[in-house]
């Protein structure tokens, strides 16, 4: 059992006030709040052993480096990754996915096959699409059904042996469903496929273990889950990592350098080229330390009630559709009211204090699907309340008043 009231004195933000009324944050899918403990890892950092790291003899850098290290074997743990060199420190997501889609332009070539989901963020679409451009391989989509899962039968039709790649996001970000990665991971290995799962969304809610899944590459962005911006990482299977050409050129990613020939570093490094966010890697390791101690389990089961209690109580409203009814799902509410834009909902809410998202959600094939312009995207985190799902039903009403 959480007891929510504790754990929301780590979050001084949430006492804030939003235009003269309690803020309500439901926009967690977009950005997580950060608890203080993330916030003195940071701090810790900075006004105790700033230094660059992998390169110096001096203390204050050996123990920026282990503390750096010590992230990443954390993050290996979490995931389950057989060695801490499979996780690669990047940016975050996109630069995760843009690190693969780069690498695998050597190794593409025309007339081979990529698969994405209709379900994806923008980020995994464009990179695959760049890709395309470069090698003359060809995208193909996994389509949609009404209720947000995606079509495995039309998918089993789309893989043969000219397919090289399929990427699917673990949970869809415009609509919270959870996707059977299992089976799609299964089904692309049938055909010797690569697999990439972006799991943005459901690092805050799920814990994936990437050797169970058996999946090839797994890319997670820290600020969804407690740790700040800027950093994220790529989790990929050594076979792979050792095939693919670095990304970037630079710093800390080779092991000699001449001007007649260059040399690469070993796992890690040669995927991570100059100076990283070193507090960030560092603070990503205490944001995965502190959703550990109110534990993964426990966050899934309040997240779930609370979903369960808003799907309930905004379903009840006239003239209001969820998109997205496949279950499972995680703690997302993508809504419309009937014949109201999202931006008008959302600019009411706002100014009651409740911070939701609205439009496309980076996500515009599903939008245009359901041939909307977007929805109004509450996204809830552990930290959130009932009393504020009820703060966010009565905003809702009042706009339906004000709109419809
Ligand atoms: N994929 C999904 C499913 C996402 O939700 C997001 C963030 N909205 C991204 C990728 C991109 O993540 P980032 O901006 O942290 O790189």
């Amino acid at each position: 059992m959480l007891d929510v009231s504790v754990i929301r004195k780590d979050f001084p933000i949430l006492d804030r006030q939003v235009h003269g009324k309690p803020l309500v944050y439901f926009d967690n899918a977009a950005t997580s709040q950060t608890p203080k403990q993330v916030v003195s890892a940071i701090s810790d950092y900075y006004f105790g052993y700033n230094s660059n790291i992998h390169r110096g003899v001096h203390r204050l850098s050996q123990e920026a480096t282990d503390a750096y290290e010590q992230a990443r074997i954390k993050m290996q743990h979490h995931f389950n990754a057989a060695h801490a060199h499979e996780i690669i420190l990047t940016s975050g997501t996109t630069h995760s996915i843009n690190l693969v889609a780069h690498g695998f332009g050597a190794l593409l070539k025309k007339g081979d096959e990529i698969i994405v989901s209709a379900l994806e963020h923008h980020s995994n679409i464009v990179p695959w699409q760049m890709l395309c451009e470069r090698t003359g391989a060809q995208l193909k989509v996994i389509p949609m059904m009404e209720n947000g899962s995606l079509d495995l039968e039309a998918y089993g039709q789309l893989l043969n042996e000219n397919t090289q790649l399929v990427f699917c996001n673990h949970v869809s970000n415009a609509l919270g469903t959870v996707n059977p990665i299992e089976k799609i991971i299964d089904m692309a290995h049938g055909v010797n496929a690569v697999v990439l799962i972006d799991g943005a969304q459901a690092a805050p809610h799920i814990q994936a273990d990437v050797q169970a899944l058996d999946v090839d590459f797994y890319t997670v962005s820290a600020h969804k889950m407690c740790g700040p911006t800027g950093v994220g990482l790529l989790y990929g299977k050594e076979s792979w990592l050792r095939k693919l050409p670095p990304y970037q050129g630079g710093g800390e990613m080779i092991a000699e350098v001449s001007f007649e020939k260059t040399t690469y570093a070993d796992l890690p490094h040669k995927f991570e080229a100059g100076t990283p966010n070193i507090a960030g890697g560092i603070a990503f390791g205490a944001a995965l330390d502190y959703m550990h101690t109110i534990g993964f389990k426990a966050i899934a089961e309040y997240e779930q009630e609370l979903l369960d209690y808003a799907t309930e109580q905004l379903s009840a409203i006239d003239g209001l559709r969820i998109y997205g009814t496949q279950h499972p799902k995680t703690a997302v509410i993508s809504f419309n009211l009937e014949g109201v834009h999202p931006y008008d909902v959302g600019t009411i809410l706002d100014q009651l204090g409740i911070a939701v998202r609205t439009g496309h959600h980076c996500a515009q094939p599903i939008m245009d699907f359901y041939q909307i312009p977007g929805t109004v995207r509450a996204s809830f985190s552990f930290y959130n309340t009932k009393a504020e799902i009820d703060a966010l039903v009565d905003g809702v009403k009042r706009a339906k008043m004000m709109l419809q």
